[in-house]
C-alpha cells in the first residue's frame, strides 16, 4: 500500500488563531499543499521549504482549476506516495466541495482523512456577538447556500420550509442574491421585522457587521457597501448585541511593526491579542557574522555582557562553533540588557547575574558599578553597529574590553505592499534606532503622513527626531511591555 495520503483540511474563517492544532501540524509535514483563496493570511508559513504549493482557488468570476483537475491532481500526488494537504477555508465539508473530493479519492482508492475546521457560518456571527443558537432564542440552526438564484424554477432550496424553520438561518455565499433571498423569505412567511444581520470579512481585522430587520437588510447592506465574503444571519439571535470585538483596547488600530521579521512575532502577537491589525513592515534583517575568535577563549573573561536576544542566541551558536557550550561561561559574571535578552539566555539554561532596571546601556553601567573591573577582561558581545556607552564606561574604570560583533543589521527592502500598509497605519512602532535609520532610508527620508510614531525609548526617539519624525509617544519602560503600554496611552 502506498504511504500517500490526502488530508482534507479546514483552515477556519480567516483569523489565523482559529486554525486547529491538527491543521498546523499537517501543514508543517506536507509534501504538497493545494489551497483555496479564502485561507488565513500566513497559514502556509509553516510549510516545509521543499513543499509543493499549488493555488487552486477561484477568483470570483474566473476559474483557476476545474474541480475534476483538482481531484485528479490529488489522486496523482497521493499515488506518488506524497502527503498531501487539501486546504480549504472554514470547514471542508460545509459548502467546501470536500464531499466531492473525498468521493473522488475514495473511488480512486486513495487514503484520505478529514480535518474539520471552524466554519464561517458559526465564527463570523460569533465575532459579531451573535450566538447562532440560544436557549431562549433559537433551538436550531440551518446552514443554507445563498448561491442559488431563488427565482430559478429548478432551485434545490425549499423556501417555504426555510421560512417555517423554527430557528436561525445562516446563508453562505449570499451577498449577490441578498435582495432576492430576503424577498423570497418574506414572501413565503418569514416575518418582515425579524432581526437579521450580514457579517462580512468575519473574524478578520476588516470585519463589518450590518444589523437590520429582515425587510430592511438589503438596503442597509447596499448603503454600507459591504461585500463578500459574508454570511447572512436571520433569526431572533441576530437581535442580540453581544459585541466584544470592538471593545478590545486596540480595535480599529493598524500598527506597523518595523523590527526584523524574525523578531516581530512576539510584539505582533501581543498587539493582535489586544485587537489591533498588525502589519509587518520590517526595515532590517539580522545577518549573523562568523563566530568571533574571542569566543575560543571565553573562559578568560570574568565579565560577559549581552545587549540583545539575538546576541544571546548567537553567542551560544558561536561557542558551539568553537566546540564549547554553556559550561564555558560557568566562571563569568553574565550581564544582559533587557528582559528579552535575559529570557533568551534563560531558554538556553543560563541565568544572567545582572539585568539592569532600564533596558539601556547607561542603566547597565550603573548596575555594574560595584563590580571590580580594573585590569580585568570584559567581553561585550553585540551587533556590529552599536553605541559605545558600555565599553567606554568600562574602559574608563580600567577594564580591558573586547567588543565582538555577533551580527549585523542590514536593510530589508520595502515592497509595494509594505509601503501601502505604512500609509494606512495608525501607528508605526520603533524598537531600536537601527529600524528608524533603515526604514527612513528605504523611504527616501519620507514617512507617509498619518501614522503616529511610537518609540521604545529616548535613544530611539532621538534618532527618529534626527530623521525629521515627530515622536507621538515614547515608552516609559524600554521593553515590549512598555511599548504596548505606550500604544494604549
Ligand atoms: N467551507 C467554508 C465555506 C465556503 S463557501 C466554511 O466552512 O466556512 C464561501 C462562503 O463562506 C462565502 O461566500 C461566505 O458566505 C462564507 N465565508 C467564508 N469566509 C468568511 C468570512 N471570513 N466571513 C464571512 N463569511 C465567510
Amino acid at each position: 500500500m502506498s504511504l500517500g495520503i490526502v488530508h482534507l483540511v479546514g483552515a477556519g474563517p480567516g483569523d489565523p488563531g482559529l486554525m486547529t492544532a491538527r491543521s498546523l501540524e499537517l501543514i508543517t509535514r506536507a509534501d504538497a499543499i493545494l489551497y483555496d483563496r479564502l485561507i488565513p493570511a500566513g497559514s502556509l508559513a509553516g510549510a516545509r521549504e521543499d513543499c509543493e504549493l499549488v493555488y487552486v482557488g477561484k477568483a470570483p468570476g474566473s476559474v483557476a482549476m476545474a474541480q475534476e483537475q483538482i481531484d485528479a491532481r490529488l489522486v496523482e500526488l497521493a499515488r506518488a506516495g506524497k502527503r498531501v494537504v487539501r486546504l480549504k477555508g472554514g470547514d471542508p465539508f460545509v459548502f467546501g466541495r470536500g464531499g466531492e473530493e473525498a468521493a473522488a479519492l475514495d473511488a480512486a482508492d486513495v487514503r484520505f482523512e478529514v480535518v474539520p475546521g471552524v466554519t464561517a457560518g458559526v465564527a463570523a456571527p460569533a465575532y459579531a456577538g451573535i450566538p447562532v443558537t440560544h436557549r431562549d432564542a433559537a433551538s436550531a440552526v440551518a446552514f443554507v447556500t445563498g448561491h442559488e438564484d431563488p427565482e430559478k424554477p429548478e432551485t434545490a432550496i425549499d423556501w417555504p420550509a426555510l421560512a417555517a424553520f423554527p430557528g436561525t438561518l445562516v446563508f453562505y455565499m449570499g451577498v449577490k442574491n441578498l435582495p432576492k433571498i430576503v424577498e423570497r423569505l418574506i414572501a413565503t412567511g418569514r416575518p418582515a421585522e425579524e432581526p437579521a444581520a450580514v457579517v462580512a470579512q468575519g473574524t478578520l481585522p476588516t470585519q463589518r457587521a450590518v444589523r437590520a430587520p429582515l425587510s430592511e437588510l438589503s438596503a442597509r447592506v447596499a448603503e454600507a457597501d459591504v461585500g463578500p465574503p459574508a454570511v447572512t444571519v436571520v433569526g431572533e439571535v441576530a437581535g442580540l448585541d453581544l459585541t466584544w470585538l470592538e471593545q478590545r483596547p486596540l480595535h480599529g488600530r493598524t500598527i506597523a511593526v518595523t523590527r526584523a521579521r524574525a523578531q516581530a512575532s512576539e510584539l505582533a502577537r501581543r498587539l493582535r491579542d489586544l485587537g489591533a491589525e498588525v502589519v509587518e513592515t520590517p526595515a532590517i534583517r539580522i545577518v549573523p557574522k562568523p563566530p568571533p575568535i574571542a569566543l575560543a577563549e571565553i573562559e578568560s573573561y570574568p565579565l560577559v555582557c549581552l545587549t540583545s536576544p539575538n546576541g544571546a542566541e548567537l553567542l551560544l551558536e558561536g561557542l558551539a562553533a568553537h566546540g564549547k557550550d554553556a559550561r564555558s561561561l560557568a566562571g563569568a559574571t553574565l550581564a544582559a540588557i533587557g528582559p528579552g535578552t535575559a529570557a533568551a539566555l534563560g531558554e538556553r539554561g543560563l541565568r544572567p547575574d545582572v539585568v539592569p532596571p532600564r533596558s539601556i546601556a547607561e542603566s547597565l553601567v550603573e548596575s555594574l558599578e560595584d563590580l571590580e573591573v580594573d585590569g580585568r577582561r570584559v567581553l561585550v558581545a553585540r551587533a556590529e553597529e552599536a553605541r559605545d556607552v558600555l565599553p567606554d564606561a568600562l574602559r574608563e574604570r580600567g577594564a580591558e574590553v573586547d567588543v565582538v560583533a555577533l551580527y549585523e543589521t542590514v536593510a530589508e527592502p520595502l515592497g509595494e505592499e509594505e509601503r501601502a500598509a505604512l500609509a494606512r497605519a495608525t501607528d508605526v512602532t520603533f524598537t531600536a534606532s537601527s529600524t528608524v535609520r533603515f526604514l527612513m532610508q528605504a523611504l527616501d527620508g519620507e514617512l507617509p503622513p498619518g501614522p503616529r510614531v511610537v518609540s521604545i525609548g529616548p535613544v530611539t526617539s532621538a534618532t527618529a527626531r534626527e530623521h525629521g519624525l515627530a515622536v507621538g509617544v515614547e515608552a516609559t519602560r524600554h521593553d515590549l511591555d512598555g511599548l504596548v503600554e505606550a500604544l494604549l496611552r
